[in-house]
């Protein structure tokens, strides 16, 4: 768990707080940063309080501490513009000092306030934001894989760097907004690599789209082209249903053949589609158009133009 959290439309880094008397600090927050908060939930009969803040672009939960799962107290972390700004607006507000703002040159300066409620805030500049992992050189082309004149797309670096495959999988959850999507579907094999990783970052349902004969429930099958002869997908039938807004998550798209069959499978069962989602696009092939053209919005991370770039 990780207590950043941000202001102004800094980025988030973590989504969940725990602390001493969120009603206090779900105020406190709002009066200091001028935050929209709403309250989501509360359950009197534990005596628990949830609370959903909007910060910026971001967005915090607050939960009461409860027992065996303490607050920290004295470790939450508010990035403002402004320190001074903002140390002086929390006394306004009733909050005791901890650390009054030092070392007026200190890009890193921060100062420290205690709310009503005990929780203790730190504030600090925000750090400039870093640059995006770049996953390019992650990804070996292999050429004449698995036919001559075929440059296939080899992902195994990008799995074996822990890092480089984590900041892929929070630029896949930054491409589609995880709100517009209830469910993730992968694709065999490769799509569950990203799809499970997503699945687990968002804390979405992950649905397994297989070859023929592997899923062992009642399923679906739908058939597809491939240059030479037939393919086919299934899906569980009770993966999915009428009012669920499916994303579909495969590493590559190529023709767009085995996506258009995962969609309509989707679709048979009643669901919606939000849209297909990539690690590495084919931009010379027309997958992207065949999707567009069925009603389906295309999201890659890394388009590549030849079979050798
Ligand atoms: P398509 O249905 O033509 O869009 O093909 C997409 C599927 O084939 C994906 O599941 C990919 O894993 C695989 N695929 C197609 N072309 C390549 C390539 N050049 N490198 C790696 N995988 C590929």
């Amino acid at each position: 768990m990780s207590h950043n959290i941000t202001a102004g439309g800094y980025p988030t880094v973590s989504p969940y707080l725990t602390v001493n008397g969120a009603g206090h600090t779900l105020v406190f927050l709002e009066k200091l940063l001028g935050a929209t908060a709403r309250l989501v939930h509360r359950d009197d009969h534990a005596r628990v309080l949830h609370a959903e803040v909007v910060i910026g672009d971001s967005l915090v939960m607050l939960a009461d501490a409860q027992p065996g799962w303490p607050a920290r107290e004295g470790h939450i972390h508010v990035y403002v513009p402004d320190v001074d700004a903002a140390y002086h607006r929390a006394l306004e507000l009733g909050a005791d000092s901890v650390q009054a703002p030092v070392k007026k040159d200190d890009p890193d300066r921060r100062a420290g306030v205690r709310d009503s409620g005990g929780t203790t805030w730190w504030l600090a500049t925000p750090q400039e934001d870093p640059a995006p992992v770049d996953l390019r050189p992650f990804i070996r082309t292999v050429m004449d894989f698995p036919r001559p004149g075929i440059g296939f797309k080899d992902i195994t670096p990008l799995l074996a760097d822990a890092a480089a495959f984590s900041a892929c999988v929070d630029q896949l959850a930054d491409a589609v907004s995880p709100e517009s999507y209830d469910r993730i579907a992968g694709i065999e094999s490769r799509g569950f690599l990203f799809g499970a990783a997503l699945a687990l970052r968002t804390g979405k349902p992950f649905i397994p789209l297989r070859k023929p004969g592997k899923l062992p429930w009642a399923c679906r099958r739908v058939e597809y082209a491939l240059e030479y002869g037939t393919d086919a997908l299934e899906i569980h039938e009770d993966s999915c249903g009428p009012g669920d807004r499916v994303l579909l998550l495969d590493d590559l798209l190529a023709t767009g053949g085995t996506v258009k069959a995962a969609a309509r499978l989707v679709h048979e069962l009643g669901a919606s589609v939000t849209a297909a989602l990539f690690v590495i696009e084919l931009g010379f092939l027309p997958g992207r158009k065949a999707l567009e053209k069925d009603g389906v919005a295309v999201h890659s991370l890394l388009a590549y133009n030849g079979e050798e770039s």
